[in-house]
């Protein structure tokens, strides 16, 4: 009888994973640094096939204002499931559409929301900022475009050639304001006045070889970018500028909106009314949906000037209503605002005792610390020069804690807290702890980029 050797069997996530990485392809972004198979979650929670529970604080790219399976967002999707309403009806009008437009109008600025019209777009917030171009362009006869440097919008072609990562692009790109790496070596409230002097002196100087665009686009946060805000002050600069040249401002709150920030929409901490504001993640209550809405003078669309098949999600719909309707009722954005605070005056303190932190910022519920080389002098922007590899060190000592984080910015040396709004003061601090113990791990165990030791602390950890 020949001896059979028993081999235990690897676990199933593995299996899942390994066929993943088989299957998939190289394009795979999260996956590749988060190992894990999600079977189960609920608010902060995930839980892995391999029975490990992990707080998220990716919150699907931002998209979980309400964490998982809030209890709302499912009520919403049984009660369609359950009416037997049709679950696919391209663009027609249906009664839970019409909720969920008189629910996100009620939100929006009033001075918007009087005279706006809609479009439901394909569903990813790309196929919106792809609409609000098209848009803009119909409107004003032009063709070109603003962003910003830094920017995110999108991996479709357009949206990409006004983000940060073109490579090939005729947008024409302009100086956003980011204290901790001035393109001007100011920082504060002199460095975004004068980036907002460059932008209006291209658009005034008829030599400078930017023609009037069709529109300019901009974060009020950059998120991907790495979690910078604009100064109020500079996107009231970006509203007057653009107003008094009559080109549309189209602000992209994709990440930004659903109270987010600590206002319900980003825009309303600097009080600008838009031209065009492109929406999609937390709108659709963890489901697909991207709409952009925009002052009606704008709409010289044809009929079917912007056409596609899935623009009737009506789960997201249903979704996405109750997620802005509670929001609403309960000040989640107010109170994203004030925990927002207090996490980062904790950050802050973990920046005092960390010497590889450069810089912490943020608003609301959208955090990010920005990891640098310790051993080097801060260079001409002010910062000093970014440490990508610490940082994926510390994204991965955060895993192994139990804790979801991601990274962002120029040289993915940002790291990036997007908590549900949901989350309780003592999650809060879970969150800091288990991040402030993987950095002081990370630390340790990662050499510096010249191979010096690893850094030193110079305090206790909040
Ligand atoms: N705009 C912003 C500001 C974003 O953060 C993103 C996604 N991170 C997008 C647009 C694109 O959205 P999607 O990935 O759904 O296409």
């Amino acid at each position: 009888m020949a001896l059979t050797e028993t081999v235990p069997a690897a676990p199933a996530h593995e299996g899942i994973l390994r066929r993943q990485s088989l299957r998939e392809s190289a394009a795979r972004t999260y996956a590749r640094s988060l190992p894990i198979v999600p079977v189960r979650a609920r608010g902060l929670t995930i839980e892995g096939a391999d029975g490990r529970r992990y707080l998220d604080c990716l919150s699907g790219a931002g998209t979980l204002a309400l964490g998982h399976n809030h209890p709302v967002v499912l009520e919403a999707i049984r009660s369609v499931l359950d009416s037997g309403a049709p679950l696919h009806v391209l663009d027609l009008a249906t009664p839970v559409k019409d909720a969920f437009t008189t629910e996100l109008f009620a939100t929006l600025p009033g001075e918007l929301a009087e005279k706006a019209r809609i479009q439901f777009c394909g569903p990813a917030g790309t196929d919106a900022v792809e609409a609000a171009f098209k848009l803009v362009r119909t409107a004003t006869g032009r063709d070109g475009l603003m962003a910003f440097s830094g920017a995110y919008h999108g991996m479709t072609s357009e949206a990409l050639a006004a983000s940060g990562g073109a490579q090939h692009t005729s947008v024409v790109r302009l100086p956003y304001p980011y204290d901790y790496r001035c393109p001007f070596g100011t920082g504060g409230e002199r460095g975004a006045e004068l980036a907002a002097r460059w932008t209006q002196n291209l658009l005034d100087d008829h030599k400078s070889g930017v023609p009037s665009p069709a529109g300019m686009i901009l974060e009020p946060v950059q998120g991907e970018g790495g979690v910078i805000p604009a100064p109020d002050g500079w996107l009231r600069r970006m509203r007057e500028i653009t107003a008094a040249r009559q080109i549309p401002l189209i602000v992209d709150e994709v990440q930004t909106g659903v109270g987010r920030t600590g206002a319900f929409w980003a825009v309303d901490h600097s009080g600008i009314v838009p031209d065009v504001i492109v929406l999609s993640k937390a709108i659709g209550g963890s489901l697909p949906l991207a709409v952009i809405v925009y002052r009606e003078e704008l709409d010289a669309w044809q009929p079917g000037a912007h056409a596609g098949t899935f623009r009737g999600n009506q789960l997201a719909m249903a979704a996405g209503a109750a997620t802005l309707a509670y929001v609403r009722a309960n000040g989640l954005d107010r109170r994203a605002g004030e925990l927002g605070a207090r996490m980062l005056a904790r950050l802050t303190s973990l920046a005092a005792a960390h010497d590889c932190i450069g810089d912490v910022r943020g608003r609301g519920l959208m955090l990010g610390v920005e990891l640098v080389d310790r051993d080097a002098d801060a260079d001409a922007t002010g910062g000093r020069p970014a440490a990508p590899e610490l940082a994926a060190a510390v994204r991965d000592a955060c895993l192994d804690r139990g804790l979801i984080v991601e990274l962002g910015g120029r040289h993915s040396a940002v790291v990036r807290l997007l908590p549900p709004l949901t989350i309780t003061d003592e999650q809060a601090d879970a969150i800091l702890d288990r991040l402030a113990d993987a950095i002081t791990a990370a630390v340790r165990t990662t050499p510096g980029p010249m191979g010096s030791s690893p850094t030193t602390l110079r305090g206790t950890t909040p």
